[in-house]
């Protein structure tokens, strides 16, 4: 362990993501430019040895102050790893877990390759799973597609139908990126109804570029046999054609509120909904909103540490966890920096906005427009942000008074049931989208329509026959 100077140094706990198979993954998703990664590793396989799983699982249990630890698998694809190599790590947590630890490992994954071996050991194990869905087929199958193009909305529900067969903690991870970004209602609503999803979380594409990549970003990200790709920095002021549109991803969360807000408070979690209600009680529970950030390093497969999941780029690198212990590393005056700088870079404009104690000026790495004032550094979708924390303010102010008066904030639904039986059907809808309230959120969507299979979905086969690595 590092000396007690560095440790007092340390965060008491940190949440650390693990890339064991780096960002290597089984299919092709159009907007993942972690697939670039890949090339900061050259002639390397891409997989976390014996070794580096242990000094992992040992400095992680060893660095933390506070009983709850958090083991977070990610990728790439971890199911790339096989069964066994996760039967090792949870063998390792027991082995080095403290008296007093409480360990919750998680799991993100695109869910193809989860057969029934693999869902008894997550349930077995407590594992919290989280499934890449981007909404009904015919817009995950937009980007989240195979190696050869096929969607793979049939395989991941079939990894869906397992997990809830084998009653694995589940949620949802959907994206907002340009193919869903106007049907946030749809979209959650297919989630809630046909999923039985409750517990979803939403994140904005921004992929970035600069005028002499966007071309090739446009692209895509992963290297093709005969291709090479850009690797992707967190650098330049232009955008996929694939992301979210600034203004768009704060109507789409408005759309998805006005649905959970009627309906579904205290029974569907949807995590911003929840992280905001908190910061009015001054409490943070996510990074990008919180005034600081600097505790969610990233773990490649041979135990280099970056600052965060987002900038796993060289100039990021805080070091190697064989040469370093990982909380020396987290308590690194850089790695403080980093997540200090959060708070300290914030524009003039975002320093007066009235929602800054919610938003906090977002994730940096968004941060790459000009502000008001001319300033750089304005969060590329300030404007949406803006209209997400101010339009649902009312609600959660009333939400965070009646839990401040130990009412639960489910009792909204019935004060917003009241309001909406004195509203006009026929006047425009609050949640600002131009159509009359009777057409929108006055009334329930009808279910979506069973999609037909298009010809081009894959099968295991496609995903299967892929290199791993
Ligand atoms: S850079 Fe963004 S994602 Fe990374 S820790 Fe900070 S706020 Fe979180
Ligand atoms: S809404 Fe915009 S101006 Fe306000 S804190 Fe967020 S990013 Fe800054």
């Amino acid at each position: 362990m590092p000396d007690p100077e560095v440790v007092a140094r340390a965060p008491p706990r940190f949440h650390l993501l693990a890339k064991p198979s780096g960002s290597t993954c089984n299919i092709d998703c159009k907007y993942c430019f972690f697939l670039s990664k890949e090339a900061l590793y050259p002639d390397d396989r891409h997989r976390m040895s014996e070794a580096t799983l242990e000094a992992y699982i040992r400095q992680l249990l060893e660095a933390h102050r506070l009983p709850e630890v958090t083991v977070a698998w990610q990728g790439g694809e971890p199911t790339l790893m096989g069964l066994e190599f996760f039967r090792k790590a949870v063998a390792l947590v027991d082995r080095y877990r403290r008296p007093g630890q409480q360990v919750q490992q998680t799991f993100q994954t695109n869910g193809i390759a989860l057969d029934d071996d693999w869902c008894a050991f997550l349930k077995a194990n407590d594992f919290l799973v989280g499934l890449s869905v981007d909404g009904p087929r015919d817009i995950h199958d937009v980007n989240r597609v195979t190696r050869g193009g096929k969607g793979t909305f049939d395989l991941v529900m079939k990894g869906w139908e397992r997990l809830r067969r084998h009653g694995v903690a589940c949620n949802i991870l959907c994206t907002v990126n340009a193919a869903n970004q106007h049907q946030g209602r749809r979209v959650y609503q297919f989630f809630r109804d046909e999923l039985g999803a409750t517990w979803i979380q939403f994140i904005p594409i921004v992929e970035r570029a600069t005028a002499e990549t966007i071309h090739i970003a446009n692209l895509g990200w992963s290297a093709g046999p005969r291709e090479k790709r850009l690797l992707y920095t967190q650098t330049g002021s232009l955008v996929t054609r694939r992301s979210v549109g600034g203004e768009q991803y704060g109507r789409f969360l408005v759309d998805v509120f006005e649905e959970w807000v009627r309906r579904d408070v205290g029974r569907v979690f949807v995590q911003l909904f929840d992280v905001t209600l908190e910061a009015w009680f001054g409490r943070y529970k996510l990074c990008i909103h919180a005034p600081t950030c600097g505790n969610g390093p990233a773990l490649e497969h041979n135990g280099d540490l970056y600052a965060c999941d987002h900038f796993v780029e060289p100039r990021f690198k805080l070091g190697n966890i064989h040469e370093t212990h990982m909380l020396a590393l987290v308590a690194a005056p850089e790695q403080r920096k980093f997540g200090s700088d959060k708070r300290d870079t914030l524009t003039r404009q975002c320093r007066e906005c009235s929602v800054r104690p919610l938003c906090n000026g977002g994730c940096p790495k968004d941060r790459f427009t000009q502000s008001r004032d001319g300033e750089p550094g304005q969060n590329y979708m300030c404007s949406g942000l803006y209209l997400f924390f101010t339009h649902t303010r009312p609600a959660m102010e009333q939400m965070a008074r009646l839990y401040a008066s130990g009412r639960a904030p489910a009792e909204i639904m019935a004060a917003k049931a009241a309001e909406d039986r004195k509203r006009n059907k026929r006047s425009p809808c609050p949640c600002g989208s131009g159509r009359t309230f009777r057409l929108c959120h006055g009334r329930p969507l009808p279910a979506a329509p069973e999609q037909p299979r298009p010809a081009e979905a894959a099968s295991v086969a496609d995903v299967q026959a892929l290199p791993s690595s």
